[in-house]
This record gives structure tokens, sequence and C-alpha cells, in this order.
């Protein structure tokens, strides 16, 4: 029995097939490597180069394999693209996830783990967030994804399928091993850009706004660490095989970080004092988004290992100390 990884050989999804590398399941990858390295994934993983939405690929795959679950990372993830491109958003997050949707369906298989976002909440009235708050997301890709998770609670109300979603906060660090890390070029998120900014690759770090209502003004997160993402999948994967039945979770930590804060702790950890201006706020940007995390925790047992925001930091700083060797190469 496999597993089945979607953009496995992305940020997210390289860091679970190492995962269950080393958990012993067997590994198949669909990338197009449109942002993707095939050097980011484990020898043992059998990978189809293609297209997600690709059925016939897919139904292949299918046939010459006894896939046991997909888990679905592959997709768009650039907020302010989406919002001059949606198409792209709605063909790249909706309409080839209803594809391999259909895929799963026709071929009997039957447990699904997707990829959503804290971008389905669009600005929570209420931080922490449940997963009942309002669904009001501000962007293209925020749609795009609730629309998947509508798509997967119709289908697993018809048929025999049942999905996990988990609702992403904000991702970062590293795999604690070095084997994988965020390796995706003109990066935008706020840990990787201050490590670049820490090691030189860019100039300067702008903070994007310092006038929310926040303790210090600027805008609070939750920094989960890849690694206990994808220790979350694998918890969710053997959930639905005790015949679980279908949920959705927020996958964070609870815990809200500044954009002061991060720097800070970038610049303890790195031990480098990069220059930091102080910029308007950024188009869509919410003050506060962090995670109520009661559900995860109840449900699958889940222990995070990485609730330490200069830990996060250290890996994504090895990583992107790494990355500059590999691209100096
Ligand atoms: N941020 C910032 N400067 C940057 C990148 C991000 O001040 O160069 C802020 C951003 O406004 C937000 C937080 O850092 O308050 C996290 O932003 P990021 O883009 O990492 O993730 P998002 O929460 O937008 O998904």
């Amino acid at each position: 029995m496999a597993v089945l990884v979607t953009g496995g050989a992305g940020y997210i999804g390289s860091h679970m097939c190492w995962l269950l590398e080393e958990a012993g399941e067997d590994l198949l990858v669909i990338d197009d490597f449109s942002t993707g390295f095939q050097w980011a994934l484990p020898d043992s993983a059998k990978v189809y180069e293609g297209d997600v939405g690709d059925q016939e690929l897919l139904a292949q795959i299918f046939k010459e394999n006894d896939v046991d679950a997909v888990i679905h990372f592959a997709g768009s993830i650039i907020v302010p693209e989406s919002v001059e491109n949606p198409l792209k958003y709605y063909l790249n997050n909706t309409a080839k996830s209803r594809s391999l949707i259909e895929a799963c369906v026709t071929a009997g298989v039957d447990k699904f783990i997707f990829s959503s976002t804290a971008a389905v909440y669009g600005d929570p009235e209420v931080v922490p967030v449940d997963e009942n708050a309002p669904l009001k997301p501000l962007s293209p890709y925020g749609t795009s994804k609730l629309m998947t998770e509508l798509m997967l609670s119709d289908v697993s109300n018809a048929h025999n399928f049942r999905y996990t979603a988990l609702r992403y906060f904000n991702v970062a660090g590293a795999d604690p091993k070095g084997r994988t890390g965020q390796s995706t070029k003109n990066a935008t998120h706020l840990i990787k850009v201050a490590c670049e900014a820490a090691l030189g690759k860019r100039g300067h770090l702008g903070i994007f706004g310092t006038d929310f209502d926040t303790p210090d003004g600027t805008g609070l997160r939750d920094y989960i660490h890849v690694w206990d993402l994808a220790s979350a999948h694998y918890l969710a994967l053997k959930r639905l095989r005790t015949g679980a039945g279908s949920i959705v979770m927020n996958a964070g930590y609870s815990d809200g970080y500044s954009v002061r804060q991060v720097i800070d702790a970038v610049k303890a950890v790195s031990g480098v004092d990069f220059e930091v201006r102080e910029e308007p706020r950024r188009a869509g940007d919410s003050p506060k988004v962090v995670a109520q995390n009661t559900r995860i925790l109840a449900e699958l047992d889940w222990k995070p290992e990485y609730n330490n925001l200069p830990k996060i930091v250290e890996h994504a700083l090895n990583w992107e100390k790494k990355l500059s060797l590999r691209n100096s190469l």
C-alpha cells in the first residue's frame, strides 16, 4: 500500500515525503516540477512527472500501484498573484483538485488529506480563531482553497471517501536534519525573507505596517514548524486509517508572534543586525491570525516538537545557508 503525495517536490510536500520515508511507507509522488525540485525528494520515492489535474496519468498511477491514500499539496500559493490572476488559482487549486478527487473516487481511493489554509477565515473577528468561525476569504487564493474544502465535504457525503482538511497557519522552518527546506525563489514569507536579509541576500527587511491594533503595532501570526506540520499530516492519515470520519482542523500552535519579535529572533539566532525599514501596510494583511488548536491536539494526539521560534529560525537559517552553497555550485 502506497501513499501518493501531490506536489511532493515542493516545500511542505518534500518534508512530508521524508517523514513518510522515515515511517517506512511506500511513497509515490506526482509533481510538475514548476516550483519543486527532484533533489528535495528521498531516493525511495517513485516519481511521476506531470499535472495533478491529468486524469489519464492519475488513472495510470492508481492502476500501477496499490494506493491507500492521497496527500494533496500541489497548488499555487501566492496571495497577491491570486488577486491579479484569479483564474490561475481556480484552475490550479480548485479545478485540478476536482479532477484529482474524481480520479480517487473512480479508483476507490478513499482517504484524502488536503492542504487548506487559514486564509479561508480572512480577517478573523475572534482570535485565536476556531474551525467554526465564519469563512470569509479575502483573496482568490483563500476562496480557491475553500471551494476545494466544500467539494471534499460534498463528495465525502456522497461516496465512500473520507478526508481531512488541515488549515495551515504560517508555515516556516526546515527539515531539522537539513535534507530539504523552503527553496523557491522570490520568497515573500517573513521568516524566509528575514533569513535572506541576515545572510546578505537582500539589502534590508521591510516591516509592512507598524500601526496595527497589536501589542507592538506589527502583524501577529502563528508560525508553525514545517516538520510538526508534516507530522500532523501523518497522524491525520493514521486517524483516517482507523476508519474515523472526515474532519477539518486548524494546524497552528495557538501562539502569536509579531513581526518585530520574529525579526529579533532572526537577529539573535544569526548574530547579524541587518537593516529594517518601517513601511506601509501590505494590502489585504490582517492584524492578527492565530489558531485555536484544541481540535487538532485532541483529535490527533499531536505533540509538536518545535513550538519554539528560535528553533524554527535556526532551521530556516541553516537551510538558507545550504541553499546558498547549492546555488553557488
Ligand atoms: N511581513 C513583513 N515583511 C515582509 C514579509 C512579511 O512585515 O517582508 C509581515 C506581514 O505583513 C505579516 C507577517 O509578516 O504581518 C507574515 O507575513 P507572511 O507573508 O510571512 O505570511 P502571511 O501571514 O501573509 O500568510
